[in-house]
């Protein structure tokens, strides 16, 4: 049950009125400003699109997420993270999009697909998504062969072969995950050594369904009604050849989710959010935390911190109005 609490103000949540914060994100970012915001006793909404938690809940096991010794699965820990939200008194709304955000200080309107929200205080936590790789095939098979997701995927491709492109965290975490159904994981990278943590590493290179294909890049993803295999240049040689495979997973980094921030908030050249060491963006009364916002580390427990101190920041400014 929600904890029973009147938000400081008598007015905040009433129909007509801006809330005290809206969030856009219910990832770990979002939603631990939430706990922080409903704490504090402000009316705050988390604007939650597909699930609660975003890529984190996709996420098989979490090892190095503080407190939890043996890991905990990236779905519960999202259930967990939202449930404390809910019980603090956040409303944690499901909406298919959002479209814009029109500032207006005071009471800024955000424009999702499920009507328009008012304000006093935003916070940016819209989180990333998968990047494409833009080879031939890879929008033509997506669905039908092509992910970009193991744990949502992978157990459709029991005792078969699949390919996954990338050499970060995610691909090599995910390209184990998926050794616990395929028969073999070749792995695609465009150099000769990964980028992921030495851990993952060694786990990676110990295991024998993990298949390496250093200095190469793939060129296109073939097949007829779904995928059956990669053609795949190697950039040393420039030998160009082809590999059968029954799936493809693509972990090629990830874009931030700031379409509709363009002209509202600075950017940078990666369209990541630009704010200053206390989360302010360039427009008052907006703030931003976690994964899409241009900072060094993206990592779960740096986006906790940052929602908590957007939180707090947004608290105080919301003292000032
Ligand atoms: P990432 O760290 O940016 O790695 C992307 C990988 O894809 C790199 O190996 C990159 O190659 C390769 N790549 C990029 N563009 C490519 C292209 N056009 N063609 C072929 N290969 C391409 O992305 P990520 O692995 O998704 O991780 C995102 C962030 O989340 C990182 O900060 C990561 O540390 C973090 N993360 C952490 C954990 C964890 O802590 N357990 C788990 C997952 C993700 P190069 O190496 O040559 O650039």
């Amino acid at each position: 049950m929600p904890d029973e609490h009147v938000p400081k103000g008598d007015e905040a949540g009433a129909a007509d009125k801006p809330l005290d914060a809206v969030i856009v994100g219910a990832g770990p970012s979002g939603l631990t400003a939430g706990i922080y915001l409903a704490r504090a006793r402000r009316s705050v909404v988390v604007m939650e699109r597909n699930m609660a938690g975003g890529l984190m809940a996709l996420t098989d096991l979490i090892e190095n997420y503080p407190g939890f010794p043996d890991g905990i699965g990236g779905f519960e820990l999202s259930d967990r993270l939202k449930a404390q939200a809910v019980k603090f008194g956040a409303e944690v709304r499901e909406i298919t999009g959002v479209s814009a955000l029109e500032a207006h200080p005071g009471a800024h309107a955000l424009v999702t697909d499920q009507g328009t929200v008012r304000a006093r205080s935003v916070l940016l936590a819209p989180g990333r998504q998968p990047r494409s790789l833009g080879v031939p095939g890879e929008a033509e098979f997506f669905g039908r062969g092509v992910s970009s997701c193991g744990t949502c995927d992978g157990p459709l491709y029991r005792g078969r072969s699949v390919a996954v492109i990338g050499g970060g965290d995610t691909a090599v975490e995910e390209g184990m995950f998926l050794t616990k159904f395929a028969a073999a994981v070749h792995v695609f990278h465009r150099r000769e050594q990964l980028r992921c943590t030495l851990i993952a590493q060694e786990r990676a290179f110990d295991n024998a369904k993990m298949d390496w294909h250093w200095n190469t890049r793939v060129q296109r993803i073939v097949g007829d009604t779904q995928v059956r295999g990669v053609e795949y240049e190697d950039v040393c040689t420039g030998e160009v050849a082809t590999l059968p495979v029954d799936g493809v997973f693509v972990f090629v980094g990830q874009t931030p989710n700031t379409a509709f921030l363009q002209g509202v908030v600075d950017l940078d050249a990666e369209e990541y959010i630009v704010t200053d060491d206390r989360l302010h963006t360039s427009c008052a009364g907006v703030f931003a935390s976690g994964d899409a916002r241009a900072n060094h580390l993206k990592q779960i427990a740096c986006a906790v911190g940052e929602g908590a101190l957007a939180a707090v920041q947004m608290d105080r400014y919301l003292d000032t109005l």
